[in-house]
């Protein structure tokens, strides 16, 4: 397994993060456990800001697009960091906000902003929404009008660009359930008819191509189509202000992904707007949007070894303590992942396995054919990678309860999401009057 960040082998041949023991770890808070590398992440947040300050001619804002890993205490360094913050529900919006964070560096995502939403992140104060559609400008506008403000916005556009990547997580191919479509020309209605509006200011346009980018070429292309509607905007007499490229920056997960440096990817960025900007008045202020390269390499999680079954002449299944319920992932898009025992982590590896989750599912696999040591049970396996699109998708299917989540900095170990308890995966239950238990009274 690739040792990111902080990430180290110590003396005892365990997997050491943030100066903290994993086996420790696991001792201590249980498995799985969701061990969050705080340093590595506020080095990855430091990473974008200062290639984006080293762009000279622009100014860029970096955000944390919080629906990768959001909690209260993640909010708290997002703050530190003085990045913004982009949530795509409420509950990632009242998150945010209970952490403290200021609501004016708060933009917000979604296909489908519901009037409540709306309401709340509007009566907060929230900088921006990035608005997906039609129905939701109108619903905006009114929700608007009728508190007395004004909702400054982007507007998300599908500018037809396919990344290279797994088609469930592409977004900016003209079939998509995201934004206004640019080639048939709603993307430019869009920004027409929000220029005629009263509770809405129209400042910018919002694209983002899809996930697990490797290629500049794919920001490349979107700017340059952005960049025609940004012209078509100016020419009509409302020129943006802001142009916001998205995230989707890849990280590397197995040793088949080879991530651009963040400094490459920015840099392409700024020179690509140069040059397609060069019609502009102002050049805008470039927005990005990382989720999975802020927290992404910088989470691993810590299972304890069960199971061991070997079908014989074909392979041998690793059972652990979770799975598909803390890790969808693999499931869902086959993602690969990469792993180690932490608790005999120099030891040579002797055999290749194929690690399971306990659920119910043939599909809960979470690494095929990985080369381990013996594997017995009770040992610790650490899975990298996983501080993306992990504890945020966790499910509680088979009534599992979900995973503690702890943050180690320095040799200190925090919790920063407690573990549920049975008592909390039944405590929503509610069993009708006409299903409960007779009770036989003795009278
Ligand atoms: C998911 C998402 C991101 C972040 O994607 P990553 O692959 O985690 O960087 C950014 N912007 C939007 C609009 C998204 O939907």
């Amino acid at each position: 397994m690739y040792l990111h960040g902080t990430s180290r082998i110590n003396r005892q041949g365990h997997l050491e993060i943030g100066g903290c023991d994993t086996v420790e770890l696991a001792k201590r808070f249980g498995t799985p456990l969701y061990v969050m590398d705080e340093e590595m992440i506020r080095e990855r947040m430091r990473s974008f800001v200062k290639a984006c300050r080293e762009q000279t001619d622009f100014a860029f804002r970096v955000a944390y697009a919080s629906k990768a890993f959001n909690t209260l205490a993640m909010c708290r360094v997002v703050e530190e960091e003085g990045l913004m913050l982009d949530v795509v529900s409420e509950g990632e919006l009242v998150t945010a906000l209970a952490a403290g964070f200021p609501a004016e560096r708060i933009y917000f995502h979604g296909n489908n902003k519901s009037k409540g939403e709306i309401k709340r992140a509007i009566s907060a104060g929230i900088g921006w929404f990035v608005v997906d559609n039609f129905v939701e400008l109108e619903l905006l506008q009114q929700v608007a009008n009728s508190l007395g403000q004004v909702a400054r916005i982007l507007l998300r556009v599908s500018p037809g660009i396919e990344a290279h990547t797994h088609s469930y997580i592409q977004t900016g191919q003209e079939d998509s359930k995201f934004g206004f479509d640019l080639a048939s020309g709603q993307a430019f209605e869009a920004a027409r008819l929000s220029k005629k509006m009263k509770g809405v200011q129209f400042e910018g346009l919002h694209c983002h191509i899809g996930s697990q980018i490797f290629e500049t070429e794919a920001f490349t292309l979107a700017i340059g189509k952005m960049a025609r509607l940004a012209e078509q905007c100016e020419q009509a007499g409302y020129p943006i202000s802001i142009l916001n490229v998205g995230g989707g920056f890849g990280i590397r997960y197995s040793a088949d992904d080879k991530p651009l440096a963040v400094e490459e990817v920015i840099q392409a960025i700024a020179e690509t707007v140069k040059r397609e900007f060069r019609f502009a008045a102002h050049q805008p202020e470039i927005w990005v949007e990382p989720g999975r390269a802020v927290v992404g390499e910088a989470g691993t999680t810590l299972y304890t070894v069960g199971t061991v079954k070997k079908v014989p002449g074909i392979r041998k299944y690793v059972a652990v303590d979770g799975g598909m319920t803390d890790n969808l992932r693999p499931a869902l898009y086959q993602a690969k992942y990469e792993a180690l025992l932490a608790n005999r982590a120099t030891e040579t590896e002797t055999e290749v396995v194929s690690i399971a989750g306990k659920c119910c599912e043939s599909g809960d696999m979470l690494i095929w054919d990985i080369a381990l040591p013996k594997v017995k049970q009770g040992d610790i396996l650490a899975v990298g990678c996983t501080g993306a699109y992990n504890y945020s998708m966790a499910s509680n299917y088979n009534r599992l309860p979900r995973p503690a989540v702890i943050f180690v900095n320095k040799g200190e170990a925090d919790i920063v999401v407690e573990r549920e308890t049975l008592e909390d995966v039944i405590a929503h239950d509610r069993i009708p009057m006409r299903l409960q238990k007779q009770m036989v009274s003795e009278a």
